[in-house]
């Protein structure tokens, strides 16, 4: 049974309870999201690295760089398995319903990096909106995904690459750990007490739109080089079992909050 209310603040009020289940495919070259761990391999066997920390004491500072393997950026796993982490899908979504959802506040992007040129371009200038003065003003976005004292109505899991390649992309001579063109990852979106345009709302921040009367997802950029490298960052999520309600939600938020819509592929 469905019930909307217009009380942003009545969190655990009945409404739509479900599970979005997710595809995410790379459509660019390469995908990279950092999980901050570098790597650097020693090639060369310990004994040559004591006759080398030597003759550095001695005064001579020698060519280290055959010693060590170039830096390795790698992405994260959780057993054995390549992951983009649930912090990260959301903070995409969140960012991205913050610049399209008239009078939401812009607590995440304001602290994104936006001094990129092509951010610039596609987000045509973002200025900083006004905050939430929470708890009697809190805007729809920070109503759906929560923020400092106020719970979140959905949950991210850790998307899970299960089809696809890795490789090693070296980019200014280190090498970052990429998923390439065609990877798929695999994850899920717990949602509870939402009304259908929050439901909505939430489908339109992970790109979706209505074409032909069919739920389509459009490209997005994430993780790193995203404004830098065309070869970088880009990717599509689509359904795993499409239904009609979704179509109607987004319809209906559409309608309702009127989003301005970014074409992120430069
Ligand atoms: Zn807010």
């Amino acid at each position: 049974m469905q019930r909307y209310n217009t009380q942003y603040t009545k969190r655990n009020s009945p409404g739509l309870e479900g599970v979005l289940e997710l595809e995410m495919e790379v459509v660019s070259e390469y995908l990279h999201v950092g999980s901050g761990i570098y790597d650097v391999e020693i090639l060369k066997p310990l004994s040559d690295i004591d006759q080398l920390v030597e003759s550095a004491i001695k005064g001579n500072i020698p060519d280290v760089s055959n010693y060590f393997s170039p830096l390795v950026h790698e992405m994260n796993r959780y057993l054995d398995r390549i992951v983009i982490p649930g912090s990260t899908i959301k903070g995409l979504v969140r960012t991205r319903l913050e610049l399209s959802v008239r009078d939401s506040c812009f607590i995440v992007s304001s602290r994104s990096n936006s001094s990129s040129e092509t951010y610039k371009k596609i987000f045509r200038y973002p200025k900083p909106r006004r905050s939430d003065r929470f708890p009697d003003n809190v805007c729809p976005v920070c109503d759906l995904l929560g923020n400092s004292g106020l719970s979140s109505r959905v949950s991210f899991s850790d998307f899970v690459m299960d089809q696809g390649k890795i490789d090693y992309v070296n980019v200014r001579g280190q090498y970052y750990e990429s998923s390439v063109k065609g990877s798929k990852f695999r994850g899920r979106v717990v949602y509870h007490s939402l009304k259908a345009t929050d439901l909505g709302m939430l489908l339109y921040g992970l790109g979706f739109r209505i074409k032909n009367g069919q739920l389509k997802g459009k490209v997005m950029l994430m993780g790193r080089f995203k404004y830098s490298d065309k070869r970088f960052g880009r990717i599509v999520f689509s359904l795993v079992s499409p239904m009609q309600e979704y179509v109607k939600a987004l319809n209906e938020f559409v309608n309702r909050f009127k989003p301005y819509d970014y074409n992120e592929e430069w």
